[in-house]
């Protein structure tokens, strides 16, 4: 059971020691590039497709975007992309985001139905407009008018679940909490949420992101989560590094989630450090409502170490470098 006391407790005595190299996943010693990580399991086959363009030299923005494409693309992956889950109307609405962490360009979309691949949509719109963010209809028109196709994201498998959950039609966002909880209201669903969120080095040294996803299930239309927000779902910066999340959005847009782990790095933080601190800042100050929901972040910095934190159990993600190809488990605050 979660005591806030005793959580203050531990943390302002982490606070006064300082925080101290915890477990880097990674050797601290050398620069480890190109390496790219990934949100999740399934992150390891996008990693895979990843790992063709920046093994091979190429550029990180590149990677990230081939990467990200893999689970949108996979109508078993009914968080991200084709067969995501709908929204409460039956609507897939989906959003994502880029970023080149050398120039800080970046490109997002927000609740855009019938495209396939919004991380493309959204590298375009970094790519060929004087602006960040397109969203609805007008993402749509500009996807259309940029060659993008109209294609049915409902899949038959996606249209039962959503029927199955109409017949109750309960809003209870609880998401990426594996287990029963203890106050025994709140079951986990594994098919309720998960983004990909990738972040990378090329072998410049230049650091991107990409996050994508169908966003919350059964949520209102309309509803926009963290992952298309730049700073919220995803931030790079190749000074400092890059971050991502997954899980509530609404918790990560307040507290403006990844520039927060990026800028903890930038203040020394270790990446796991750094994500730790951001989960910690979600739980201070809503320890009740931490209780029944789940978020994650994954940081990488320039040096190629990495590192993730969750505020539940459950929050795992893929690694791929010329070391090593694994995923890891995220610690977290609460079983
Ligand atoms: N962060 C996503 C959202 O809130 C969902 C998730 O990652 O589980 O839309």
């Amino acid at each position: 059971m979660f005591d806030r006391r005793k959580f203050i407790k531990i943390s302002s005595f982490t606070s006064l020691l300082g925080f101290t190299k915890v477990a880097a996943a990674s050797d601290a010693s050398a620069i480890i590039k190109p390496i790219v990580i990934s949100t999740w399991d399934f992150g390891k086959e996008a990693n895979t497709e990843a790992w063709k363009i920046i093994g091979a030299g190429g550029n990180v923005v590149d990677a990230v975007e081939a990467g990200v494409k893999i689970p949108e693309a996979d109508p078993n992956n009914q968080s991200v992309g084709y067969g995501g889950l709908p929204d409460r109307d039956g609507r897939v609405t989906l959003d994502a985001c880029i970023m080149d962490g050398s120039n800080l360009s970046c490109g997002s979309v927000a609740c855009l139905e019938n495209i396939v691949h919004p991380i493309s949509v959204a590298k375009l719109v970094m790519q060929k407009t004087p602006h960040v963010m397109l969203v609805g209809d007008g993402a749509l028109q500009f996807a259309l008018a940029n060659g993008f196709i109209k294609t049915n994201l409902l899949t038959p498998k996606s249209e039962h679940d959503w029927k199955e959950w109409l017949k109750k039609a309960e809003y209870k966002p609880a998401i990426n909490i594996e287990k029963e909880l203890s106050n025994k209201k709140i079951i986990g669903d594994k098919n309720n949420h998960d983004t990909i969120g990738m972040i990378a080095i090329d072998a410049t040294g230049n650091v991107g992101g990409a996050c994508s996803t169908s966003g919350l299930a059964y949520k209102m239309h309309g509803r926009v989560g963290d992952s298309p927000i730049i700073g919220a779902g995803l931030y790079a910066d190749s000074e400092v590094g890059a971050a991502t999340s997954s899980g509530m959005g609404e918790e990560v847009i307040r507290t403006c989630g990844s520039h927060t782990v990026v800028e903890l790095m930038r203040q020394g933080y270790l990446p796991e450090e750094a994500c730790k601190k951001a989960v910690e800042r979600i739980i201070i100050r809503n320890p009740e409502r931490a209780k029944t929901l789940q978020v994650g972040f994954l940081a990488l910095n320039k040096k190629g170490e990495f590192g993730a934190y969750a505020i539940h159990k459950g929050f795992n993600y893929a690694v791929k470098s010329n070391n090593e190809e694994k995923i890891y488990d995220a610690k977290y605050f609460m079983d």
